[in-house]
């Protein structure tokens, strides 16, 4: 969902800007002469409108005399009658480092609203006492620093997962966050973590030599670059610091980094302990832990160093964070940590919706000049473009192919090759030197891709949570773009979900897919069934 129609929806929230002005005229009898609340003003706890009173028996907001009487018979009824006192009861072992704003709007919003809300903007949430979603940042409390910080990098409006995720991160929930690819996850963990953090520095809570406060894991080197940059645009002139810890860069610049004292730090799980095994880095103060890209970070390869490194931390706050959730993961997760609040939005576990899938049947040996006909087509080729293969030597290939056959400049990237490299093709293609990047799976987790708005899948994934991930890189905060998806017979093992993830958007499925044996549901399966019933 982009942020304009977040704003209408919003609007419709009472969140308009209005010219009416206060009047101290007497107190309205009937609440139907209370006019609407402005944004960020108190509401009133029974009907939403504007509460311009404090109810003398109850303290909650009021707007007239007729809500305080229906406010205080419900209370005789001993009905749950407020938002304001289900927040309230935030279990006591909760440190709550978010002091609520009065005059948040999340909070003036009555239960239907939150309800009402949460339903517009697809956000679901499964938990205890899960706080309401804040409709602007500046509703958080944050530090004011990092309110200017977010609105120089234009983020205007809280995405509807941050909108939900931001409030019960502060709240030191243990959270599962899952939503689209490119919704604003990231922001959605580094707000909160930036917030905690620099208000422990600023306020001295702790009394250390600054060591680390939080930590975040992901899997790939270029996600976790990518998530220190945006830590750092976002907490510019705090006292937050970074270090990165990931395989490829020399060990002793960031272990120096480390020493000197850091914040926050970032890093993939294989080098981090290679570091904390051979040196003597203190984790004690570490009191919020992200898995990012967690199905991945909790599968085998990864599973063993991310256990290692949570045992050695003392129960941090979990964050968990993917647009691909299983059950499996939510099993594992619940073994990790208890009271778990899981928050989502959009469609997780679905290509987003912003993608358009277009699917071809086309056999291996063809697919390469399928591939230079799109590129060289005025109408199909919109760089810049990402196209996934499975292999590095498949990518090296492909890029040289391209380069040769079409005279168009492409450039592989994979794990194979040194960080510097990776680093300098990134460059190149982000800045536009370069309108086509030939990749292994290492592009396809979190990474944003900026201006793409076209993929390429030359080669299927092994797993649709792969696929859902690669097709994501076409968008970025609900903006429109492109998947080119080639499959043929040898990707027979994701025929069934990938037919029905494409027909549940609503996209043309090829005539082989449909047909395929191994798609239950699909035509081949629905003409055996009318064959069996009529005796054919
Ligand atoms: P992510 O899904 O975390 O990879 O974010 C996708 C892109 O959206 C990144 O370029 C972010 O900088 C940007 N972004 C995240 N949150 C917001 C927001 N609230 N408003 C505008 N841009 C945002």
């Amino acid at each position: 969902m982009n942020a304009e129609k977040t704003q209408l929806i919003l609007q419709s929230f009472g969140t308009f800007d209005t010219n009416e002005e206060d009047t101290d005229g007497p107190v309205k009898e009937r609440c139907k002469d209370q006019r609407e609340a402005l944004f960020g003003e108190p509401r009133c706890v029974n009907c939403g409108r504007y509460g311009e009173y404090i109810c003398d028996e109850t303290d909650d907001d009021i707007c007239s005399k007729e809500c305080k009487q229906i406010l205080l018979s419900k209370i005789k009824n001993d009905e749950k009658p407020t938002l304001k006192i289900s927040i309230a009861k935030v279990p006591a072992s909760d440190e709550c480092f978010y002091v609520r704003d009065d005059r948040s709007s999340a909070e003036s919003l009555n239960i239907n609203q939150i309800e009402s809300l949460r339903a517009k903007l697809g956000i679901s949430v499964w938990g205890e006492s899960v706080p309401g979603p804040i409709l602007s940042f500046s509703s958080c409390n944050l530090p004011k620093k990092l309110e200017e910080n977010l609105e120089n990098a234009g983020y205007g409006l809280p995405s509807p997962i941050q909108m939900q995720a931001i409030p019960a991160a502060l709240l030191n929930r243990n959270l599962i966050i899952s939503a689209d690819t490119g919704s604003g996850k990231t922001a959605s963990f580094l707000i909160p973590i930036i917030s905690r953090c620099s208000h422990i520095r600023l306020q001295h809570l702790l009394p250390s030599e600054r060591k680390p406060l939080a930590m975040i894991l992901a899997p790939t080197r270029e996600l976790c670059i990518q998530v220190e940059d945006q830590a750092k645009i976002l907490a510019k002139g705090l006292p937050f610091k970074t270090a990165l810890v990931v395989g490829g860069d020399a060990m002793a610049s960031q272990l120096h980094r480390m020493q000197k004292g850091v914040e926050l730090i970032i890093g993939t799980p294989g080098r981090l302990i290679d570091l904390l095994s051979k040196h003597d880095i203190e984790l004690n103060e570490v009191h919020m832990l992200v898995l990012d890209e967690v199905d991945c970070m909790l599968q085998r390869g990864f599973r063993d160093p991310v256990m290692r490194i949570f045992k050695a931390l003392s129960h941090p706050q979990l964050l968990m964070v993917s647009a691909t959730i299983s059950h499996e993961v939510e099993k594992m997760a619940n073994l990790m940590t208890k009271n778990l609040t899981c928050v989502s939005a959009g469609s997780p576990n679905m290509a987003t919706n912003s993608v358009k899938q277009i699917v071809i049947w086309i056999e291996s040996k063809i697919k390469k000049k399928k591939l230079f006909e799109i590129l060289t087509s005025e109408k199909h080729f919109k760089p810049p473009m990402v196209v996934f293969v499975a292999s590095r030597l498949g990518a090296d290939l492909l890029s040289e192919a391209i380069t040769g056959t079409t005279g168009l400049k492409a450039l592989s990237i994979h794990g194979e090759k040194a960080m510097s490299e990776r680093r300098e093709v990134l460059r190149q293609f982000l800045t536009g030197e370069v309108s086509i990047l030939v990749s292994t799976g290492i592009l396809g987790r979190g990474i944003d891709l900026l201006k793409v708005r076209q993929v390429i899948i030359f080669d299927m994934p092994t797993s649709m949570k792969e696929y859902v991930h690669q097709v994501g890189r076409a968008s970025s905060m609900g903006e429109d773009g492109t998947a080119i998806v080639f499959i043929n017979a040898d990707d027979k093992k994701l025929f069934q979900e990938l037919f029905h993830n494409l027909k549940s958007v609503g996209a043309a499925i090829p005539r082989e897919l449909s047909n395929s044996q191994y798609v239950m549901g699909g035509y081949s399966h629905a003409r055996q069934r009318k064959k069996r019933k009529f005796g054919a």
